[in-house]
């Protein structure tokens, strides 16, 4: 199909007016009322001039430039070719019908492709930034640092990610998670670009400057992976090619034929340029890409973003769905619920030093240590040389000497002793410890508990129902806690898997794919392996780390767990009508065809035959922008 040429793009609606009109012309004239000469062929001249020069030149260009036969280029020959031998007006039918179609198409091909870049408008201009000296200024949000204070008026959007310091209010998200439910925020509450400040004047500091912030990451994803097409739209890219070279060289072939079986030459000609238009194989060539671009669109509104068709194909194909558990099937905002100090330090000061360390980490137990320590106003221990140990902690020094925190198998590591009995009733709650020690001297212990998200349950009832072979949770925290969040969801005790390391994961998933492609879900550092070995890797978009978006092909922007649920109806629903697609425009092709070539079908009819079925094929496609993906079935 024609090239995105935007010029040309901003012109087709006029020229296919154009094309039009001067087929009415015609078409009148022939047919109603005769027209004073000369006006019936200066509508023709129209028609063929604005609806067959611009698709020829592009066409031309592209064979030129790219070796590749553009299927535009069959219609103006069969125009051509009709004109040639005396049937003038039914090129024009071909030429106003072919316009119309790929008008249309691309305005509809262009709504689904927009949907992200649609973000980029909703990113406001300037920002209103708190100096150091109290005063206030608006500054172009390409200035806006890292550390800067932002003040954010009732109705307005968020600049960049940062951090609220400073008020209390709702913030509409749905922009970015496609939740229309506005979330609570309070001061340590990330607030994410593009949304919108609700109610309240808030205070926030600047976390990421807006080249890295949440619009400019999805646009990345989204188009970094626009070449990873979809298995089927590679078939139908290929099919189309070779194709179009087929059923040029066929249709010549066809009309010697029809001169040596004694035709006379006009006739000939005639019905070759039937065959040619009742071949060509637009319908085919569009139907995969109007249905990915459409499913694309639908769950990128609904918060969830592929990076390209193949991912949403392959989704279709799932037999099973593994899930980490912290951060991805609970909050991520777990609560600091006990605290030991052994040997005689305080509490207050074990806190401190657990703060000062899981500063350093973008793990949900750290958010819920640091939060603790704000909130009984305690100032966090400076600590650097920080590293993390995924699925077990972090070491760092203190300027006294090492420092660390994590659980039982980095205490273990680092010599600690934790046989206190202090510690007993700790070990089998079904809670999240935190060790922290110096050296090989243990200092005490945290308790952290996090909960199951709400749509947690549910989301995984709806995987379920669709029938999904197995769901399996995998997670590095320890077994009391993994079965009490298991049984919470309703998982079976054979599906959860507690105590492993980012490898175990992967030799999980590599396991589970033995029965079939597998889908790993997960937020963090320790997942993106397990991430990647995954058929289809998904990640935690906005809680998410970094890592873990990367080596995903798909992101959830909204935490909402019925929202995967959704994508994964959404994929077979994709996978159902690219099938229905393909199977009708090969069928309607060979029906055509059929007729062209032992029934004396008439050029009109094949032209109407033949746009009839893109324009069907497309429609079918879009009715998956309508997906509501945003409104999951309740169970
Ligand atoms: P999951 O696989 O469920 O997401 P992780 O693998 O991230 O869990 O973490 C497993 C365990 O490793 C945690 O339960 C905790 O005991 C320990 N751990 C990981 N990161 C940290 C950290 N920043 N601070 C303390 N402990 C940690
Ligand atoms: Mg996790």
């Amino acid at each position: 199909m024609t090239t995105d040429d935007s010029l040309l793009d901003r012109l087709a609606p006029v020229l296919t007016g154009l094309t039009v009109a001067g087929l009415a012309v015609a078409l009148v004239d022939r047919f109603l009322l005769t027209l004073p000469p000369g006006n019936a062929t200066a509508g023709l001249a129209v028609a063929y001039l604005a609806g067959g020069v611009p698709s020829a030149l592009t066409a031309l260009r592209e064979l030129w430039s790219e070796r590749k036969l553009d299927i535009d280029l069959l219609m103006v020959i069969a125009a051509l070719a009709a004109a040639g031998v005396g049937a003038p007006l039914e090129g024009a039918v071909l030429l106003a019908l072919f316009s119309l179609s790929s008008t249309l198409e691309h305005r509809a091909m262009g709504k689904a492709r927009r949907a992200v870049e649609a973000l980029m408008a909703l990113r406001p201009q300037s920002a209103l930034r708190r100096n150091a000296d109290g005063t206030t200024e608006d500054v172009p949000i390409a200035d806006l640092r890292r550390g800067d204070t932002v003040i954010l008026r009732p109705g307005a959007r968020v600049p960049v990610d940062g951090v609220v310091i400073e008020g209390e209010g709702s913030i509409d998200e749905s922009s970015i998670t496609g939740e229309s439910v506005p979330v609570h925020k309070r001061p340590g509450a990330k607030a994410h670009e593009a949304t919108v400040n609700l109610n309240a004047i808030l205070s926030l500091r600047v976390e990421r400057p807006v080249s890295d912030s949440t619009v400019a990451r999805m646009i990345a994803l989204v188009t970094e992976a626009q070449s990873m097409k979809a298995p089927s739209e590679r078939f139908s890219d290929w099919f189309g090619q070779r194709y179009t070279v087929a059923v040029l060289v066929g249709s010549i072939l066809f009309f010697l034929f029809f001169v040596r079986i004694g035709l006379d030459m006009d006739d000939a000609l005639y019905r070759a340029a039937t065959l040619l238009v009742a071949a060509s194989p637009c319908a085919v060539v569009i139907s995969v890409p109007a249905a990915i671009l459409s499913a694309l669109s639908a769950a990128a509104r609904g918060g969830v973003l592929f990076k390209g068709g193949a991912a949403l194909e392959t989704l279709a194909d799932v037999r099973s769905f593994a899930f980490d558990k912290t951060g991805t099937l609970t909050t991520g905002r777990a609560e600091l619920t006990g605290l030991v100090a052994l040997d005689g330090s305080g509490e207050e000061d074990i806190l401190a030093l657990l703060a000062g360390i899981e500063m350093h980490s973008e793990h949900p137990i750290a958010d819920a240590i640091r939060r603790a320590a704000q909130d009984r106003s305690l100032t966090p221990a400076a600590v650097a040389e920080v590293t993390n140990t995924p699925s077990e902690g972090l070491t760092g020094s203190d300027g006294l000497g090492t420092v660390w925190a994590g659980n039982l198998r980095l205490a273990a590591r680092m010599g600690a002793d934790i046989g206190h009995s202090a510690l007993a009733g700790l070990q089998d709650g079904a809670q999240t410890v935190v060790y922290v020690g110096r050296g090989n001297r243990l200092l005490g212990a945290a308790t952290v508990a996090d909960r199951p998200r709400d749509s947690s349950y549910d989301g995984l009832q709806a995987l379920r129902a669709s029938g999904m072979g197995r769901l399996v949770m995998m997670t590095g925290d320890r077994r009391p806690v993994a079965e009490r969040i298991g049984r919470d969801l309703g998982l079976q005790q054979g599906e959860i898997h507690a105590d492993l390391l980012p490898g175990d994961k992967v030799r999980l998933v590599a396991a589970l794919s033995e029965q079939g492609r597998v889908a790993f879900v997960g937020d963090g550092v320790n997942d993106s392996a397990a991430l990647a070995r995954a058929d289809v890797g998904i990640a935690m978009g906005v809680a998410g780390s970094e890592v873990a978006l990367q080596a995903a092909e798909v992101a959830l922007m909204s935490d909402n767990m019925e929202r995967l649920a959704a994508a994964h109806r959404l994929s077979r629903r994709t996978a159902r009508i690219i099938r229905q697609n393909l199977t009708f425009a090969l069928g309607a092709m060979m029906v055509l065809v059929v007729g062209g070539l032992f029934f004396d079908l008439p050029l009109p009819l094949a032209v109407l035959g033949h746009e009839g079925g893109t324009v069907l094929v497309v429609l079918n496609g879009l009715r998956l922008l309508f997906d509501p993906i945003r409104h999951p079935a309740r169970h």
